[in-house]
């Protein structure tokens, strides 16, 4: 039987590898405007750092988490041996705590200093029901800034992202800025109380999932999707009201930032996103395109102020962002977006006869030192097929290379989209090209 690849994944094939490409280094560039630089952390952690950073409650760690066990502890995991913390290693659901992680192991936020701002990009796993857009292998770039609580943060890291979008080529007037704030440690707690108790008070309604949230995790409930739930969550207590002065403050000052600099937001009291660091701001982007699918968001992110502590490290404020390239890439494509993009070759080297073919192959080597892109026939091919080859690797010039034009150090160089055609000197291909 051949051996498929695992549900939930999709290989980036050259087509798609290129689009890849275009999308990470689209979004370092806007990000790197504003101070963000590259950072590459481990696809695998320490359990305890998901648990405790992303927290136990969350659907992401309770039930999506794909846990590595190596070979060795494989077996005593099989005798029900418990094994210990480092031991306990998990795929990475998402990049922020090992960012975090990162910065406070490799002690990057001094005293005093200006805020850490990182950015990064790859796979990240998640053990979700595969469907259109929802991946158990996805992509997301994303950026964290640490050592900064100022809401000017957050704003500047929204109008980052909505530009990227922007230049990325999802159409503005599909896109949906939803912006709320959770509350910090002083006032959140008493809120998470009041939908608990709210919740509980109308559980006979609600369906399992939102009941056993009630404890855990209520305001998840928010995010319930079943009939029933969402008609009582509407009237569930909202944090706006509930929000403390700081909080409050520091949400007006994001809006102030955003209003200035001309960015559309809806406020969404009821956003509240699906892991446990975030305080104060969250935002979501949504897009409303026919053909994307039940799966609209593009990208979400907030400040995670009480994350470093909760990981071990010393307390300092975060901000964050990641956005999921497949669903990017399935959006611009319902918008019309051109995302396929075919490889071009500088030259094509053909020889008119197999003594040539040694002769083509050298000169190969002396053009690609130089820095251009160059194929050859490897297959022994008749001169017509090789152009033919050409024009499908969509090479810019065909070198025909027989043997007077190798006697003279030379080659005949056509132009495929002129259809000229001249003799060039072999020495001096690299800059006629
Ligand atoms: P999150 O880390 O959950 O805040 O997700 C950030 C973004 O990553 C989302 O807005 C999605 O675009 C994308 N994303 C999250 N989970 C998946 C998934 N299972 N498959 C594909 N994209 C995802």
């Amino acid at each position: 039987m051949a051996i498929s690849k695992p549900e939930g994944t999709e290989d980036l094939l050259p087509e798609s590898m290129r689009f890849y490409r275009t999308f990470v280094d689209t979004a370092f560039r806007v990000f790197a405007r504003s101070g963000y630089a590259p950072v590459e952390t481990p696809l695998f952690e320490q359990t305890d750092l998901f648990v405790r950073g992303i927290g136990e409650a969350t659907d992401v760690v309770s039930k999506e988490m794909f846990t590595a066990i190596s070979g060795a502890n494989l077996q005593k995991v099989l005798a029900g041996e418990k094994l210990k913390a480092k031991s306990r290693l998990s795929l990475r659901p998402e990049g922020t705590a090992g960012v975090v992680r990162a910065i406070a192991q490799n002690g990057l936020v001094t005293q005093g200093g200006a805020p850490v701002k990182l950015m990064y990009a790859g796979p990240m796993f998640r053990a979700e029901r595969p469907q259109k857009g929802r991946l158990r292998e996805f992509h997301q770039v994303g950026v964290e800034c640490m050592g900064a609580d100022d809401p000017s943060i957050d704003a500047e890291g929204i109008i980052m992202l909505m530009r990227f979008y922007e230049q990325i080529g999802i159409p503005r007037e599909n896109m949906r800025l939803l912006l709320n704030s959770m509350g910090d440690a002083t006032c959140r707690p008493a809120y998470r109380d009041a939908v608990r108790d709210y919740i509980l008070a109308h559980e006979d309604r609600m369906c399992e999932d939102c009941r056993t949230r009630a404890e855990a995790n209520p305001l998840r409930a928010f995010d319930c999707k079943k009939p029933d739930c969402k008609t009582i969550m509407a009237d569930a207590p909202l944090i706006t009201e509930a929000l403390c002065y700081d909080c409050r403050d520091h949400y007006e000052r994001v809006k102030t930032y955003l209003d200035a600099s001309g960015i559309a937001y809806r406020e969404d009291p009821t956003l509240v996103r699906g892991l446990d660091y975030y305080t104060r701001t969250v935002f979501e982007i949504q897009v409303d395109i026919e053909g994307m699918g039940s799966q609209s968001a593009i990208g979400g992110g907030g400040r995670y102020d009480g994350l470093m502590h909760e990981i071990g490290g010393k307390d300092t404020p975060g901000f964050g962002f990641a956005i999921g390239y497949e669903r990017c890439k399935i959006a611009l494509e319902a918008a019309g977006v051109q995302t396929a993009s075919a490889s071009t070759c500088d030259l094509f080297i053909a020889c008119v006869e197999e003594s040539t073919r040694a002769e083509a192959f050298t000169l190969a080597q002396r053009c690609r030192d130089a820095g251009l892109s160059v194929e050859v026939d490897h297959q022994g091919r008749s001169l017509r097929s090789q152009f033919k080859l050409a024009d499908k690797l969509r090479a810019r010039k065909v070198a025909v290379l027989g043997p007077q034009e190798a006697a003279r150090g030379a080659v005949n160089l056509r132009d495929m989209e002129q259809h000229t055609e001249e003799l060039v000197q072999q020495s001096d291909l690299p800059q006629r090209l």
